[in-house]
């Protein structure tokens, strides 16, 4: 038995975030859901996911730049030592962002519906 565990959402229309409960493992939980504030699309973005203040633009362009390049707050392990340590911090500007889905493109998801 799993213990529950939250899963963070976030909607890059109206930048809201919110948790859902989840007791399923990562790969069966659904990757998006209805946004409950403007009704469109929240996105997941896993465990380990801290969403900015909805008024920070810049930090929800990075986001939403960073999802729509593959990158959803994803573990990224470099290194062969598959450890703790070698956990790619994810940038913390729209430059270091650029720079990071040019170095990381290979751990980027690929999605399966052609966004
Ligand atoms: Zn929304």
């Amino acid at each position: 038995m799993s213990t529950p565990y939250n899963m963070a959402f976030a909607c890059l229309d109206c930048c809201k975030s919110f948790k859902r409960e989840s007791n399923v493992t990562p790969s069966e939980f659904p990757l998006e859901l209805k946004c409950p504030n403007c009704g469109s699309v929240a996105h997941s973005f896993g465990r380990h996911f801290k969403a900015p203040k909805a008024t920070d633009k810049k930090q929800w362009d990075k986001i939403r730049f960073l999802f729509e390049h593959g990158f959803r707050f994803q573990k990224i392990r470099i290194g062969k030592n598959q450890t703790h340590h070698d956990t790619v911090p994810y940038p913390e500007t729209m430059e270091q962002a650029r720079e990071f889905v040019m170095k990381y493109k290979d751990y980027a998801i690929k999605s399966t519906n052609g966004i």
